[in-house]
């Protein structure tokens, strides 16, 4: 935090930290996995070490998000990379997550941000989540946050306000869903609220296109693994009249991975059960973060 490891107690700050009160705040999560690496890979024995998964772009987002509200980084990506590594080592996690944060603290009140100082602080804990396979989607009365209201490609905290109106939502209405499903301000599919997601026809996967959604790293890893397993995918906007043609759905992000969809407004998508598409590329994305897909190890960073 600021420079300094600090235990996880005493990582406090002032009730009246400028981004408490006005938002200005920027994230990152991060999965760490246990890869096994053996003699061939340049170990001595084989044996489990921790990989961060896409650490350099999800650093480079950091930074960029960072940017996109007027910071100043204080920090370059080397040195938030090396702190990721070292906060691994020294808590000797391996199956975790990771979550850097740069926000606006204690200063004035006002709420313009200029001048105000920039905290960094990055926290990693244990996290071998476990999460149900299949979820309900239902589509949000709450409007997705515009690209002309938001930089929509940058992760602020205070963007998740929207977020959490429209699960709350979700989760409260009859019949009840597990997450959420943002249309963007044209009605088209934007995201649920914090993932993003893809719609499968035989061989063939349909995503929102960029403009309305954060490109999440699972997105694109699932992209770039749709292409390896031979699948074909379109980037496009899709209406929510579109939604009876597809034979499966899944969402994708780095805490939840790839989740199947089984019904949207309480309506079955294929059968109703997670479909052979999703699996297929659910196992991958396995098999991916955990370094044992030597195309995909370039994404892994192993912290030894
Ligand atoms: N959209 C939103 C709004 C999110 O919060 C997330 C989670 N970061 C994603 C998409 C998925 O992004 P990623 O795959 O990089 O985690």
């Amino acid at each position: 935090m600021d420079g300094r490891f600090v235990l996880w107690n005493k990582a406090q700050i002032h009730v009246l930290t400028h981004a408490l009160h006005y938002g200005g705040s920027v994230y990152e999560g991060m999965r760490t996995y246990p890869v096994v690496v053996t003699a061939a890979s340049g170990a001595k024995k084989k044996k489990e070490v921790a990989g961060i998964y896409r650490l350099d772009d999800h650093i480079q987002r950091f930074v960029n998000s960072q940017k996109a509200i007027a910071m100043k980084p204080p920090y370059s990506k080397t040195e938030l990379k090396k702190v990721c590594v070292e906060l691994l080592k020294k808590n000797k996690i391996v199956d975790g997550y990771i979550r850097p944060i740069a926000f606006y603290g204690y200063d004035r009140l006002g709420i313009f941000w200029g001048g105000v100082p920039v905290k960094v602080a990055i926290a990693a804990f244990p996290w071998g989540a476990y999460l149900p396979n299949e979820m309900k989607l239902k589509i949000s009365p709450f409007q997705r946050l515009s690209s002309k209201a938001v930089k929509i490609e940058a992760k602020v905290g205070s963007y998740y306000v929207n977020s959490n109106f429209a699960t709350e939502h979700a989760k409260n209405v009859s019949p009840q869903a597990d997450e959420a499903l943002l249309l963007d301000d044209n009605g088209y599919i934007a995201e649920p609220a914090c993932a993003n997601i893809f719609f499968v026809r035989g061989k063939t996967l349909y995503t929102p296109k960029r403009g309305a959604i954060l490109p999440g790293f699972t997105r694109d890893s699932i992209i770039e693994l749709a292409g390896y397993f031979g699948l074909k995918v379109i980037e496009k906007r899709i209406k929510p009249t579109e939604i009876s043609k597809f034979d499966e759905c899944f969402t994708t992000g780095t805490a939840t991975e790839v989740m199947s969809v089984v019904k949207i407004n309480g309506k079955k998508i294929g059968n109703g059960k997670m479909g052979d598409v999703t699996t297929v590329l659910k196992d991958g994305y396995s098999d991916l973060v955990h370094g044992r897909l030597p195309k995909f190890k370039k994404w892994v960073t192993l912290v030894q």
